[in-house]
């Protein structure tokens, strides 16, 4: 099994657009959208859900308001800033502690420090990750809870599920909608594939972000290609890109032009090589029979 994972440099760039064509132009692929914190391939590909399955991305704290007497220790010691001095109060104090569940980042100082034994620290429930089907083949993907993060842990989860299905179904190929940026949850996103396509677009900004990720992909040992879309909205900056990439051995492998049938596309719930009229999709199903032929490399 091969893994390709699609990345920008910044949300915005068409990545997951681009990801959708690809998956309905591949035979044989497990889908996983691991950009977790604006997942939206499954808008185009209707996923319909077979498994579900809770996400816990570490534990929080929480006061119980009984147990507590206020001595102070843990809102002393809470470097986050997490435990305020205005719970309910009890037989013992006025007013309790409490902790933020927002600002709470699990460490479990004030759970080990707590003499009273007051504090709880259980596994959060930060969101849920399914296993569905689409028409493009099974598909891997998240929803985190509200202002949850650890995405990056998240991330680890869905590639090793994909993984995992890739090889009971015998499906030779994983494309992963990996997270944009250079974060956390991109490096989950990215370490130990096959190959990274890096979407990115004609704008000074999408030149500076390409050496960031390129920065990001060498130092993970991972071969890189990179495509630019809307290239005809700008192509003197189109050319630089292409040139900026391969001056730091980044294969340019695509151009997908300016196409408003994307937003057509999308309003059906089709990738945009599914939608018919659209001439953006010549350009796709040239860039994928480059990624293909890498892939086979
Ligand atoms: S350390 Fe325990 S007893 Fe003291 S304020 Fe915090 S929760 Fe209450
Ligand atoms: S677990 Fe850590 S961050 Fe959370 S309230 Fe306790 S000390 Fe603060």
């Amino acid at each position: 099994m091969t893994e390709l994972v699609v990345i920008s440099g910044k949300g915005g760039t068409g990545k997951t657009s681009v990801t959708a064509s690809l998956a309905a132009l591949a035979k044989s692929v497990v889908l996983a959208d691991c950009d977790v914190d604006a997942a939206d391939l499954h808008l185009v590909l209707e996923p319909s859900i077979v498994r579900r399955n809770r996400f816990s991305g570490g534990s929080r704290a929480r006061i119980e308001p009984g147990h507590c007497t206020a001595c102070g220790k843990c809102e002393e010691l809470c470097r986050f800033d997490a435990i305020f001095h205005d719970g309910p109060g009890n037989g013992h104090a006025e007013r309790t502690c409490r902790v933020d569940p927002i600002a709470c980042e699990g460490c479990g100082v004030c759970f080990r420090f707590c003499a009273e034994g007051a504090i709880d620290f259980m596994p959060a429930d930060n969101g849920e990750w399914f296993v569905s089907d689409t028409r493009c083949g099974p598909m891997v993907h998240a929803k985190l809870g509200i202002a949850e993060e650890n995405s990056g842990k998240l991330v680890s989860i869905l590639r090793t599920e994909a993984k995992r299905i890739a090889a009971t179904g015998n499906l030779d190929l994983a494309i992963v909608d990996g997270s944009p940026g250079i974060g956390c949850p991109v490096i989950a996103s990215i370490t130990g594939a096959d190959l990274v396509l890096i979407v990115t677009e004609p704008t000074l900004s999408g030149l500076h972000d390409l050496g960031r990720v390129t920065q990001l992909t060498k130092h993970f040992g991972i071969q890189a290609l990179v495509c630019v879309n809307k290239w005809d909205l700008n192509a003197d900056l189109a050319d630089e890109i292409e040139r900026s990439a391969r001056g730091i051995g980044v294969e340019a492998v695509g151009r997908i032009r300016y196409d408003r049938s994307v937003t057509e596309a999308q309003i059906k719930k089709q990738a945009l090589v599914e939608y018919s009229t659209a001439a953006a999709g010549e350009d796709l199903r040239s860039l994928w029979t480059c990624v293909c032929a890498r892939l086979g490399d």
